[in-house]
């Protein structure tokens, strides 16, 4: 059993680990960047260590600091939450090298699940149904025409090492392809240092729905239904919700089995998911992510269940604590993201927050590391806080979305509050008549972004 976990992450996801810790009983270590010494996170830890400078690379990502800072306090596993170091194989392998647990799955498993196109491969040969499209790379642009005229225009070219919605570009017609091809290369290179492509055929008008999954490591895993993330900016996803207003109890049983088969036969272990397009009832793989997402809470209101409690667990090699079987649903959940941004154009807004105060009340959770006074600095992420409600429907969550937005305060900066209050008064929201490219063409309706 651990007695003490390091956690190497910042902000809301942060002090969500260390509550589950806190509630097992378990210490917790908190890094931090110079530009982190006042945050709740550090705060609210058992322990804090500060790791580098302001930037990212010198702090959060620092693979060396953060193994000694386990070696200075005696953590003996490491919680890498979301985004930083959550999806790297390397860092993963370091921390087994230095025998500390690493909370999450193998080196093995994110590596192929990191490159798009390993990873298609892999879940397709699982039973997963994918979206048609180029058998593996696409090394040529002679080839990439070939493959568009043979599945058919619109396609879109993704870098194999894309995410965070970059590395990917749309060809409308065949005379798109080369600037595309070309764009989607570039793109990969930059940010991924990897140009490798490949090709699907663009869906125009799907949702996105994911699926979670859970293992133990040993062969036994479970799925946790979907959670549906259409309304995305920029491939982004910023209002998230379970179950899936489409989803039929008969289409969850079935993706959701095959999804929960797939992970159990590769042996994965702790939380995953594995996100599809969904059109005309039929579900298309684009790509798993092997770690807690951002919109995790949804999927825990709905279930009843901690999945970083979870994630704890079969890192310590004890059986998940719920079977297939033990999970039912109860009631409708919906998170929006709040991020330090300013409308129309979303443009970063860092600086003082002059006054918090954050609602509560029935079926209202607020994950942030906000407090009166704080300064968020200008070097991470713009997520700063999660509002999640949960209510016995769907009606009911939104109702209650819109009465907790009216309570939540967050002054001394621009954020993306305004934006959900306008949301709601919506009907397409109201009746989940959306899909994927919904928040974009009403944001060119509403504020011509
Ligand atoms: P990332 O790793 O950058 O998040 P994903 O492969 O998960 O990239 O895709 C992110 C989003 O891009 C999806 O939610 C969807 O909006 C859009 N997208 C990806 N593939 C397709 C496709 N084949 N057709 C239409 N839209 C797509």
């Amino acid at each position: 059993m651990f007695d003490k976990i390091l956690i190497a992450n910042r902000g809301e996801i942060a002090l969500r680990v260390i509550r589950a810790c806190r509630e097992m009983g378990i210490k917790s270590v908190a890094v931090h960047s110079t530009a982190d010494s006042d945050a709740m996170h550090v705060r609210m830890a058992d322990e804090a260590i500060c790791i580098g400078p302001a930037s990212g690379t010198e702090s959060y990502l620092n693979i060396a600091s953060i193994i000694a800072a386990c070696e200075v306090t005696g953590a003996q596993a490491i919680h890498p939450g979301y985004g930083f170091l959550s999806e790297n194989a390397k860092f993963v392998q370091i921390v087994e090298d230095h025998d500390l647990t690493f909370i999450g799955p193998t080196a093995d498993h994110i590596r192929i699940m990191g490159d798009k196109i390993t990873a298609k491969e892999t879940i397709s040969a699982l039973g997963v149904p994918c979206v048609p499209g180029s058998a593996g790379g696409v090394p040529s642009l002679a080839e990439a025409k070939r493959i568009g005229a043979e599945i058919g225009y619109p396609v879109i070219i993704k870098a194999t090492a894309g995410g965070g919605g970059k590395g990917m570009k749309v060809a409308q017609t065949a005379a798109d392809m080369e600037s595309a091809f070309q764009t989607a290369r570039a793109e990969g290179k930059s940010n991924f240092g990897n140009d490798e492509v490949y090709i699907e055929k663009y869906l125009t008008t799907p949702r996105h729905i994911e699926i979670q999954v859970f293992g133990d490591g040993k062969g036994n895993a479970v799925h946790l239904g979907e959670r549906d993330c259409s309304l995305q900016r920029r491939h982004q996803k910023v209002f998230e919700e379970a179950p899936g207003p489409t989803i039929t109890a008969e289409e969850r049983a079935k993706i959701g089995k095959i999804c929960a088969d797939a992970v159990a036969n590769i042996n994965y272990i702790g939380a995953g998911t594995i996100e599809f397009l969904y059109e005309n009832g039929e579900f298309y793989f684009i790509e798993m992510n092997t770690r807690l997402q951002v919109e995790h809470p949804v999927t825990e209101s709905i279930f009843g269940v901690d999945l970083v409690r979870e994630q704890i667990r079969v890192a310590e090699g004890l059986p998940m604590s719920f079977t297939q079987d033990d999970l039912e649903i109860n009631g409708h959940s919906i998170e929006v993201r709040i991020n330090a941004e300013r409308l129309p154009n979303f443009a970063p807004c860092p600086g003082m927050i002059t006054h918090f105060h954050a609602p509560g009340g029935l079926g209202v959770r607020m994950d942030s590391a906000l407090y009166d006074g704080y300064s968020i600095p200008p070097y991470y992420d713009s997520l700063i806080g999660k509002l999640i409600v949960h209510g016995r429907d769907r009606q009911e969550a939104l109702s209650r979305l819109n009465r907790a937005l009216g309570e939540l305060i967050v002054d001394g900066i621009d954020t993306t509050i305004p934006l959900f209050s306008q949301l709601l008064q919506e009907d397409d929201i109201h009746s989940g008549n959306y899909n994927i490219h919904w928040l974009e063409k009403w944001l060119e309706a509403t504020y011509g972004a």
